[in-house]
């Protein structure tokens, strides 16, 4: 069971003063009853909190990158820790959440992401639409084209292996 009104409403919370954080990842555990379990501070690239605690809960950090997009370390980790929902914010209030769906899984979503993501097409492909889109590869442009990849991506294939992801933002 998960008490939907009170998860929303503490992952809006919490997600809101995530983004806040310009210098470092930090995260925050929610139960499914919305209460907070735990706030972990991070680092410059990453966030690590007990696979134990993330079990059956709802994992939420900040990408202050600004690259709104589960990368293939958080979805791993997150099949891995048997977690029930994760999640990552940016500092204009979009997220992105990627949880279980309701039937059986096949938990190679990590996996197979990982393989998609090194695939020389999928780089290239990210290349040619961020030239397509700006005339120009700059890093920041090709991150951006970069997170929308990885996104579609999710959109259309999450579900195929059980899981269901969604994208938003928090208005303030
Ligand atoms: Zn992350």
């Amino acid at each position: 069971m998960i008490n939907e009104e009170k998860t929303a409403e503490t992952l809006r919370n919490v997600e809101l003063s995530l983004a806040t954080i310009h210098d470092r990842e930090d995260g925050v555990v929610v139960g499914r009853d919305g209460s907070v379990l735990l706030y972990q501070r991070g680092t410059i690239d990453k966030v690590s909190v007990d696979g134990r605690l993330i079990k059956d809960n709802i994992f939420t950090h900040n990408h202050y990158n600004g690259m709104c997009n589960l990368s293939v370390g958080d979805v791993v980790s997150f099949i891995e820790d048997g977690g029930y929902e994760t999640r990552v914010v940016t500092s204009d209030g979009r997220y992105v959440s990627l949880k279980r769906g309701n039937g059986v899984r096949n938990t190679s979503l990590g996996k197979d992401m990982l393989m998609v993501c090194r695939d020389r097409k999928f780089v290239m492909g990210v290349l040619r639409r961020t030239m397509e889109k700006y005339g120009r590869v700059g890093l920041p442009l090709r991150n951006k084209e970069l997170e929308n990849a990885m996104n579609e991506w999710l959109n259309s294939n999450a579900v195929k292996y059980g899981y269901i992801f969604t994208q938003g933002r928090h208005e303030p």
